[in-house]
């Protein structure tokens, strides 16, 4: 889909599964489970559908990801917990579409959690990680790093320092502190509660707008603004933020994209007679 300059899709890095009632947080197994099934191990599908822009700007080409996916690295101990689908599936993906891993120009992390900047490494022939993308600079919030590189122990299993850590050695890791526009048409803003560092994506051009919501709200199973994730720190905070971006969508022509939905990655908001969310797919 156009929009402006930007030519936008979704490439999945793979499907891998999560605790079903760590991902509905308070909501009942047999209120969720209705709509996002669990597997005998209670488990639910999940994936990550990152977001492709391309683009051209003052005679400039742009090839950006948004997000890379839980990434190569790991032992099959923990591709088996998360029931991670193949190795590669990223890089097959971008192939699909013409993307080798060197085009990438800029890769955009939401926050440094592994089942977002996985993929930002991989194991180079001596065993060490080493950027992806060689080409690419990466962008992140100034306090999710900070908080990856001085992780509470409530979230210290999710920031993995070979995620971060060869980036940073490499000099290709900026921050960014607060909202700001990446690109014209590109921006990110803030929106604490999940974690106190993440930032959301607006992409907009053509007259429309993509929010690219990440763990604000992971699925559009999650766009009833109280159904909020275990996981969430600030629960109080994450609905606020919620409401702030369901209130600009709803209503418009504007899309709301979600990384861990496992079949339905976009879609435009309404709200039905009781007030409840309601979210009408469309491709991307
Ligand atoms: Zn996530």
């Amino acid at each position: 889909m156009q929009f402006g300059p930007w030519d936008v899709q979704f490439v999945s890095a793979g499907s891998f599964r999560l605790d079903g009632g760590a991902m509905y947080g308070t909501v009942p197994k047999a209120v969720w489970n209705r709509v996002h099934p669990a597997d005998t191990d209670n488990q639910i599908l999940m994936d990550t559908q990152c977001l492709l822009i391309r683009g051209e700007v003052d005679g400039k080409k742009h090839v950006i990801l948004v997000e890379n996916g839980n990434g190569d690295k790991e032992s099959d101990d923990f591709m088996a917990r998360f029931k991670l689908a193949t190795r590669g599936t990223l890089d097959a993906n971008l192939a699909k579409v013409g993307v080798q891993p060197g085009d990438i120009t800029l890769c955009i992390l939401t926050h440094l959690h592994f089942d977002h900047a996985g993929g930002s490494t991989r194991l180079g022939s001596d065993g060490q990680a080493v950027p992806s993308f060689p080409n690419a600079r990466y962008l992140v919030q100034v306090q999710d790093l900070a908080d990856a590189k001085k992780p509470h122990l409530r979230v210290k299993a999710s920031y993995l320092p070979p995620n971060w850590e060869p980036l940073e050695a490499a000099g290709v890791l900026d921050t960014v502190n607060g909202a700001a526009e990446v690109l014209p048409g590109i921006s990110v803003r803030p929106a604490p509660g999940h974690i106190k560092g993440l930032q959301i994506v607006v992409v907009e051009g053509g007259g429309r707008k993509l929010f690219f919501v990440s763990d604000l709200i992971p699925t559009s199973r999650h766009i009833q603004p109280a159904w909020c994730m275990g996981y969430d720190l600030d629960v109080v905070t994450c609905v606020d933020e919620r409401l702030k971006v369901l209130q600009e969508l709803t209503g418009t022509a504007d899309l709301c994209a979600f990384y861990h939905d496992p079949d339905t990655p976009a879609g435009t908001l309404s709200r039905d007679a009781k007030g409840r969310y309601v979210l009408t797919p469309v491709a991307v």
